[in-house]
């Protein structure tokens, strides 16, 4: 009944959830820039009258709700947009050239000042502290673990955190999520092909880069297939090749990047070591040499907590029904919501936002990506919920 009554009230407030979501969709900001959407978080947070302390990790805000004392609690949102030109044929559609809320970060910064709104309106009740994380740099910049090392998850200790993502492959209305690992761990590699440049008409005086890194690019998917468990999950992608200007001219070097991930940090390193040794070993038999690394962030798996996930099934089955919550399997997508559930225990949800009718359909990361707006009060009423649940148990009452 109570949770029933928290989603009636985040419905009626589904308008001023919406506006700070287009708010923040017209103008996107890039990981670590997130200057314009921390002061929109900030200036909501005033207007509700809820404590804050900001500028955490550059542009990260942590509001705090409740009495101050533990138990405690985190939700947490992140900020930041994706260098991508938007597509949408929306009205709201981004201002900024090059950048896109494609990863819905906006919805989910709104849901979080949603869930503000509906937690100070019970504030009195709550039996402890809630912490309302809003963090930085998702997308590769590991927001989430500069926020950490910040101690956002200390004074008092945060018990259990809870996230959302807004999940396009399930429709509006329903959430997905499962107990244990969810997320991949994920990692760049860049691979340096440096062979002999040369006229392209006399290949026998030059020493190949660019044949060499077509069959690194084949090679390295033989691990996958040849030495993985095929029980095993894992993925290495090669997604960007650059060598050569002219097309007489072999060039010295080509450069290639991609991704690898698996779903524990030991398969991940032993993958990062088969690429190493499998770029190097086909360049030399070409004659080149290879230059390997990982550079960037290493996001871990995100791991959800079998109690956690029991928490929030029971709570998104009351809201949404029964039906409406899958138990779903693990993606190889990263997300740096593991940095948090390495510490506490945690649950990472999928939002369903699907919805065919208004062309809600495209994944994340799409030009054309495109969110069913009545999923927000869901998620803030999610995020209430949990808060207020967890609470409670926490409190013993
Ligand atoms: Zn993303
Ligand atoms: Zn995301």
């Amino acid at each position: 009944m109570l949770h029933q009554k928290i989603l009636e009230d985040a419905r009626s407030q589904s308008n001023w959830i919406v506006n700070i979501r287009r708010q923040l969709h017209r103008f996107p900001e890039l990981m670590y820039e997130e200057i314009k959407t921390s002061k929109l978080v900030r200036e909501t947070l005033d207007e509700l009258d809820i404590s804050y302390e900001s500028g955490i990790a550059e542009t990260g805000v942590v509001a705090t709700l409740g009495s101050g004392d533990a138990p405690c609690i985190a939700l947490r949102a992140d900020m930041d947009a994706l260098p991508i030109q938007e597509e949408t044929d929306i009205p709201f559609r981004s201002e900024i050239d090059g950048r896109m809320h494609a990863c819905g970060h906006d919805c989910h910064t709104a849901m979080l000042l949603g869930a503000a709104k509906l937690l100070k309106e019970r504030e009195s009740a709550l039996p402890g502290t809630v912490r309302l994380i809003f963090q930085p740099a998702e997308e590769g910049g590991a927001g989430g673990k500069r926020m950490c090392n910040a101690g956002v998850l200390e004074n008092p200790r945060v018990e259990q955190i809870f996230g959302l993502h807004v999940w396009p492959p399930l429709p509006t209305g329903t959430v997905g999520s499962r107990r244990g690992t969810f997320l991949a761990a994920a990692g760049e590699v860049t691979i340096t092909i440096h062979g002999k440049g040369g006229h392209a008409a006399q290949p026998h005086v030059c020493i190949d880069p660019v044949v060499a890194a077509a069959k690194v690019v084949t090679e390295l998917q033989s691990i996958i297939s040849r030495n993985l468990d095929p029980l095993d999950s894992g993925v290495i992608s090669i997604t960007a090749i650059h060598g050569g200007e002219a097309y007489n001219v072999i060039p010295e070097s080509v450069q290639m990047s991609g991704t690898i991930r698996a779903l524990t940090m030991n398969r991940l390193d032993w993958l990062q070591d088969r690429v190493k040794s499998m770029a190097a070993q086909v360049a030399a038999a070409n004659d080149c040499e290879a230059t390997i690394e990982f550079p960037g962030n290493v996001y871990p798996p995100t791991v959800n907590n079998a109690a956690v996930w029991n928490t929030v099934q029971g709570i998104a089955g009351e809201l949404l029904g029964p039906d409406a919550v899958h138990e779903v399997p693990p993606v190889m997508g990263g997300e740096d919501f593991a940095f948090y559930t390495e510490q506490v225990p945690g649950c990472f949800v999928g939002l369903g936002i699907r919805n065919v009718e208004s062309g809600c359909t495209h994944n994340v990361h799409h030009p054309l990506f495109k969110v069913d707006e009545d999923a927000l009060p869901i998620g803030s009423a999610l995020h209430t919920c949990f808060a207020i649940e967890t609470l409670q148990e926490l409190a013993g009452g």
